[in-house]
């Protein structure tokens, strides 16, 4: 079976891994430090800090910017429900932008116009990868003095204007998930501005306790439990060496999807935006044509009785029982809702090798070919 991702641990880091183990020292510690240093490096020496998840990170992070009820913060609808589930963890409300259709990403064409007295932050999704446009965005911010919160969890190592994400920006969220470009088992950061936030992010993430020299504590906000242990760390400390790596050998496999599908345009799939400059290639995701959407879980089904495991990031948040018991389900969203329905993520992770690329475009063809060929005898 030919997995959509797989992490790819090599034996070093399992080894580094062991010696955690033995050592006695489990939870948050040395390996935690040093990994926030090395995340630190790479973001141009600004403020790091892990938590156990990405979800983690962007609540506090809206915790830092004051974001609570009351307050709406302007985001997409085409991420995992993660990027508005903080929102409503924190009490405000999610606004939902639709994408522009060409690159997938929130449309900040139309993020003025959601603009209320009401709104607090935006927080943009780099989905597959791709960067949401950071100097239109920040412009947008500034005029309005909003707070961006960057739901960067899938974007770690692309680039905006030849800079690495978490260079430059207001807070950024990174996620060490299995399925990212690198992973901690499970885990997330936030890069900040300031050692101030660092030091409210540090109490929000382990129970809102401030440590004295004498050995007594305050607590003094309603802080969570969400540090990460230094086993995981270990696992980042090996990971993070390799993401250059991990991340140049994407692109290759992107290019080769772009080149066995190139001559193909009877399939009338609609490829991602083919960018080489920014995205740091998460995901390869295409679209179904429109008139073969609602079969698209028979086509997942047969792609993955030939081996192939594909997937669907995402369903349409605002389309989820949640949003809708919410009353959030009537937002207009018609970029968003069509390609939620024919979005699909086909394997891509470091480890392939050009012969699945050429297995997944065969089994991809040979299913749309089915499908349009039930729909005529139909
Ligand atoms: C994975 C992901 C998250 C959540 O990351 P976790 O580390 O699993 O909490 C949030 N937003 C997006 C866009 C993601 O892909």
């Amino acid at each position: 079976m030919l997995p959509f991702t797989r992490p790819d641990i090599d034996e070093e880091t399992i080894a580094s891994v062991a010696e955690v183990l033995r050592s006695g020292w489990l939870t948050t510690g040395p390996k935690c430090r040093e990994l926030e240093d090395a995340l630190s490096t790479r973001a141009g020496g600004r403020p790091v800090r892990l938590v156990n998840s990405a979800t983690a990170a962007l609540e506090f992070a809206l915790r830092i910017a004051c974001v609570g009820p009351g307050d709406e913060v302007i985001t997409t609808s085409l991420s995992w429900v993660a990027t508005a589930n903080v929102i409503l963890a924190v009490g405000a409300t999610p606004v939902f932008v639709d994408i522009d259709p060409a690159t997938r990403l929130i449309d900040l064409e139309r993020v003025s116009a959601a603009i209320t007295e009401r709104t607090r932050a935006i927080i943009p999704v780099d989905l597959a990868g791709l960067p949401v446009n950071r100097d239109i965005l920040y412009e947008i911010a500034s005029r309005h003095g909003l707070r961006v919160i960057e739901d960067a969890a899938q974007s770690q190592g692309a680039r905006w204007n030849g800079r690495e994400l978490g260079c430059f920006g207001d807070l950024i969220a990174f996620s060490f998930h299995p399925n990212k470009n690198m992973t901690t088992g499970e885990g997330g950061c936030l890069v900040m501005n300031s050692e101030q936030e660092a030091r409210q992010f540090e109490k929000l993430r382990l129970q809102g306790v401030t440590r004295n020299a004498d050995g007594t504590y305050d607590c003094d906000v309603l802080g969570g439990k969400a540090n990460l242990t230094d086993i995981a760390a270990a696992i980042g400390l090996g990971q993070i060496k390799r993401l250059d790596a991990f991340n140049q050998r994407r692109r290759e496999l992107a290019r080769l999807y772009f080149s066995k599908f190139d001559g193909l345009s009877r399939l009338q799939l609609e490829l991602p935006l083919a960018d080489f400059e920014h995205s740091n290639w998460h995901m390869f995701q295409v679209l179904l044509p429109a008139s073969l959407a609602n079969q698209r879980g028979e086509l997942i089904r047969r792609m993955r009785e030939t081996g192939i495991a594909t997937g669907v990031h995402y369903p349409a948040i605002h389309q989820t029982a949640l949003y809708k018991n919410l009353g959030l389900a009537n937002a207009h969203l018609p970029h968003t809702e069509s390609v939620a329905s024919r979005i699909l993520t086909l394997p891509l992770f470091p480890a392939m090798q050009e012969a699945d690329i050429d297995r997944v475009v065969i089994a991809l063809t040979q299913g749309l070919d089915h499908l349009s060929h039930e729909k005529t005898l139909a």
